[in-house]
Parts: structure tokens; C-alpha cells; sequence
């Protein structure tokens, strides 16, 4: 079998974490995954308006978390994440305290993103660490899951918006 270069690599955890961004309905559809030496140790999809009722419950909080109990320790210098859409403020600032290694993420998030497009937070020469992120890989089919997502809300129950107001509405 022949190698699998950095870019099918990314393509492949990417898919993952698109796939964990659809195992609830009800949620947002973002998926994390955590990948550490070639394995992949965390997956987790946003947790925030079903049973969780948790303001911070991003997957990507929840898989960096996972990850972390599951190393049984709170650095992940060794580790990558790998999210379906750009972090935000939230998200990026916890990497930086995780000492994460890097970060790749599909969608990027317009209204805020923290990763490059309203802000570059972990590139902030003002704080000491920082975590390298690349995004657009597979951006179209974690738009497309964030797309249907809202639109099926819509039919359900009127509101405004659309989907680039992703973040206002969460
Ligand atoms: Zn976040």
C-alpha cells in the first residue's frame, strides 16, 4: 500500500470528524476528533442543548477533554485536532492551554472564528504559546451539514438568519 501523503492524511481524520458532527440531530452539527500518533483517541460533536445544557460544550472542548482524561494528563503537545468548523475564541484559547500541537479545521466560521478569520488568536504574539492551524479542507461538506442543519430549523419553527449566522444563533 502505498503512503498516504500529509493531505489524504487530513482528508481522512477530517471525515471522521464530519461523521461525529452527525451522530446528534439536535446539536449543531460540529464534530471534533483528537488524533495522537496516528490514532485517534477522542471524538466528541457539540453538547450544548439537549441533556448537557452546557454553554462550553464545543467539540472541541469535549474531545480535548476526553483526550486529556485519557492520556491522564492535561498537556496535549503530542496531539492534533481536527474539528469541522474554525474554532472559536473559546475553542482557541483552550488549544493554546492544552499546548496542543495543531489544528486542522474544515469550515471556517466568519462571525467568529478565531483561527484566522475574525481574529487569529493562537498566532497572538502577546501570549506565550502558540498552536499552528490550517482550515478549507473539506470546507464544502461541513458547510453543506451546517447548511441543512439550519434550514431543516427553519421549516420547523420560523426564524431569521441564515446559515453564515451560525454563531449568532448559538
Ligand atoms: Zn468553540
Amino acid at each position: 500500500m502505498s503512503k498516504m501523503t500529509e493531505l489524504e492524511k487530513h482528508r481522512r481524520y477530517l471525515t471522521e470528524a464530519l461523521k461525529a458532527s452527525l451522530e446528534d440531530d439536535r446539536e449543531v452539527p460540529v464534530g471534533a476528533i483528537v488524533v495522537r500518533k496516528g490514532e485517534i483517541i477522542a471524538r466528541a460533536h457539540n453538547e450544548r442543548e439537549t441533556d448537557a445544557h452546557d454553554p462550553f460544550g464545543h467539540a472541541e472542548m469535549l474531545a480535548m477533554r476526553q483526550a486529556a482524561k485519557m492520556l491522564g494528563t492535561r498537556h496535549l503537545r503530542d496531539c492534533t485536532l481536527y474539528v469541522t468548523l474554525e474554532p472559536c475564541p473559546m475553542c482557541a484559547g483552550a488549544m493554546m492551554l492544552a499546548e496542543l500541537e495543531a489544528c486542522y479545521f474544515a469550515a471556517f466560521d466568519p462571525r467568529q472564528g478565531c483561527c484566522g478569520s475574525v481574529y487569529d488568536l493562537t498566532q497572538d504574539p502577546a501570549f506565550p504559546r502558540h498552536v499552528p492551524t490550517a482550515g478549507g479542507l473539506m470546507e464544502h461538506q461541513a458547510e453543506e451539514a451546517l447548511q441543512s442543519f439550519f434550514a431543516q430549523k427553519r421549516t420547523g419553527a420560523p426564524q431569521e438568519g441564515t446559515p453564515a449566522q451560525v454563531c449568532e444563533k448559538e
